[in-house]
């Protein structure tokens, strides 16, 4: 069987109580190919709202999640409350938090194996500066970001992550990579999983693309053998992010 096309939003630090819940609405109503798999990741104080308003075949993600399950971690979100409130997937590694709130690729592997073993589906960022592409060491940065992961989950543990290959260079910046750009590094991706822990695992993993997909690119990076979706930031804010769920159908 194939892998299932998906598509998140990444709301980012944006939003009100109006606006997510238009966008709640108006993603329930639309008519979205049934052969794509759908989340969307607003603001924590937004998630419930969220997933009150949604259509259940959309299912919501966390921003973020802390390693433990409970106590004194103020401002933190555990895993185990996520659950209880019916919010099953987390977006971790974000570049956005690595480089801003200086994350680093054992504690993203700390919170991924924390999410999965409460259950919660995990959204794994990876994707080098521009620096580090200008030096040629992209597949370095991004197999040393999942190889920490994979040392604390083991293969099973995959069975419950997709891939989000987020060039920084590309986030945010309208620069997209190109067609053959993602190509290569989602090839050279399933390559190491196939490699570092099965073929089967990479042969199931989604690996799917984020920065700066519109419904203008998003046509075109859907027909690269290795792009299994797509992480969208501004884009899923706005009407044209249907036409991106859709660009696989
Ligand atoms: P962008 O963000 O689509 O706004 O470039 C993508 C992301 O950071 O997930």
């Amino acid at each position: 069987m194939g892998r299932k096309f998906f598509v998140g939003g990444n709301f980012k630090m944006n939003g009100t109580i109006k606006t997510i819940t238009e966008i709640v609405h108006n993603l329930s109503t639309a008519q979205l190919d049934p052969n794509t798999e759908v989340v969307i990741a607003p603001p924590s104080l937004y998630l419930l709202l969220a997933r009150e308003h949604l259509a259940p075949h959309i299912e919501v993600a966390a921003q973020n999640v802390f390693d433990k399950p409970s106590g004194a971690f103020t401002g933190e979100i555990s895993p185990q409350q996520l659950k209880d409130s019916n919010i099953t997937w987390v977006v971790l590694g974000h570049s956005e938090r690595r480089t801003i709130l200086r994350e680093e690729d054992e504690f993203v592997a700390a919170k991924t194996k924390a999410a999965l073993d409460a259950g919660i589906n995990v959204i794994l960022c990876c994707g080098e500066s521009l620096e580090e592409r200008e030096k040629g060491v992209t597949v370095d940065v991004v197999t040393r970001q999942l190889q920490a992961v994979n040392k604390v989950i083991g293969k099973d543990g995959w069975k419950n992550v997709v891939i989000a290959y987020e060039p920084i260079w590309a986030i945010g910046t309208g620069k997209v990579a190109t067609t053959e750009q993602a190509q290569e590094v989602h090839a050279a991706v399933r390559k190491w999983l196939a490699d570092a822990v099965t073929p089967e695992v990479a042969e199931f993993t989604r690996i799917i693309y984020g920065g700066s997909v519109t419904e203008k690119n998003s046509p075109e990076l859907a027909k690269q053998p290795d792009v299994d979706g797509f992480l969208v930031g501004g884009a899923s804010l706005k009407p044209a992010f249907v036409e991106i769920i859709n660009s696989n159908a």
